[in-house]
């Protein structure tokens, strides 16, 4: 296989890539060539405008992954951050410090706005910013798409006995790192979705490749919002190639994040089970056909079998590359055998 598509989140998923990509380089994922070339459909619905730039979290998160650019004892962000912006913003009191915009990182920002302004598309845009990210590492072996150009947002519903009808509706950056995703979530409103059309090369990278890969990303709010955008869905259906995912979800419990409260708003019980059933088995309504689950989910794999799902326990940590290639050549082996 020499054609590899991955959708992906932010964090969980650019982890995924990055010990796929560090597995394949070492010939640690038997079935794919070593010059394999893997297509990053990634999420844009947690997209937002602050302070006047246009932030996409999930596009710089695997970005900066990707490129050796990024914080992983924060978590998020640019490594060797400086914060002088936030702390005068927050000196004139305006709202939304609340959202840390690191100085080195709202460069990334402020490119990106300008070049919106100036006429080009976010594809465009994301493009020119993986010259300098992506291309020094690793030449034309990775390309980075957004799920669509058009505007998606998701928003969230939580209650506010301080409003009228009990509700506010937040975006959901608010929601996650303002409220810490700690209050009771009404509904989830995917703002633009339905009008949204797939990015410039996202269909054809669905429908051409050798391999597709649902990485260990949130299901709801990263995989849920690429599978939102109409067409996605039926490029996964449609595609020859195998479709395999991996669970973000290990013995009940989301491994960071908040995909349990995400997977509790639309009615799916946050195990590895229910969320394999969630994307379900291709032919019979899903967008699957293998699904990878922890060994302390190993309960899970007779009913996902007898759905029609190929799926098979092995540990699901990615603790290192190394781990997480071998959990990307497991999922290799369930789909290609
Ligand atoms: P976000 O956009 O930054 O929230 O990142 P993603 O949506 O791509 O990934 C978030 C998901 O990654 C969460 O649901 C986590 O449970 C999952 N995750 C993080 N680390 C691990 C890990 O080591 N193993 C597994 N299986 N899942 C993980
Ligand atoms: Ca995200």
């Amino acid at each position: 296989m020499r054609d590899i598509t991955v959708l992906s989140g932010g964090h969980g998923g650019s982890k995924f890539i990055s010990g796929l990509l560090h597995g394949i380089s070492a010939g640690r994922v038997p079935g794919i060539e070593e010059d394999a070339r893997v297509t990053v459909i990634a999420n844009t619905a947690d997209d937002l405008w602050m302070h006047g730039v246009k932030v996409c979290p999930d596009l710089d998160t695997v970005m900066y992954t990707l490129g050796n650019g990024f914080d992983h004892e924060r978590g998020w962000g640019r490594k060797a951050e400086t914060w002088s912006i936030k702390e005068e913003l927050e000196a004139y009191e305006v709202p939304g410090t609340w959202f840390g915009l690191g100085d080195r990182d709202i460069a990334t920002h402020l490119v990106r706005t300008q070049m919106l302004e100036a006429g080009f598309s976010l594809s465009q845009v994301t493009a020119a910013l993986c010259e300098r990210w992506l291309k020094p590492v690793w030449g034309d072996r990775v390309r980075l798409l957004p799920m669509t150009d058009d505007r998606v947002e998701t928003h969230v519903a939580v209650k506010d006995a301080d409003s009228p009808s009990g509700l506010a509706v937040v975006h959901f950056q608010e929601y996650w790192v303002r409220l810490r995703a700690g209050v009771p979530v009404e509904k989830l409103i995917f703002v633009g979705q339905d009008e949204a059309k797939p990015g410039p090369g996202v269909m054809d990278a669905l429908l051409k490749s050798d391999l597709v890969i649902v990485p260990p990303s949130n299901p709801v709010v990263s995989i849920g919002t690429v599978l939102g955008v109409p067409g996605i869905r039926e490029g996964l259906v449609a595609t020859s190639a195998p479709v395999v995912g991996i669970s973000p979800i290990i013995s009940g419990h989301h491994v960071r994040g908040m995909a349990e409260q995400m997977l509790a708003a639309v009615g799916v019980d946050a195990t590895a089970a229910a969320v394999g059933l969630h994307y379900g088995k291709r032919g019979s309504g899903g967008v699957l056909d293998g699904w990878l689950v922890d060994t302390a989910d190993a309960d899970a794999v007779p009913a996902l079998t007898e759905s029609g799902l190929k799926a098979t326990a092995v540990p699901l940590w990615m603790s290192s590359e190394d781990a997480t290639a071998d959990i990307a050549a497991a999922a290799v082996g369930l789909v290609a055998r």
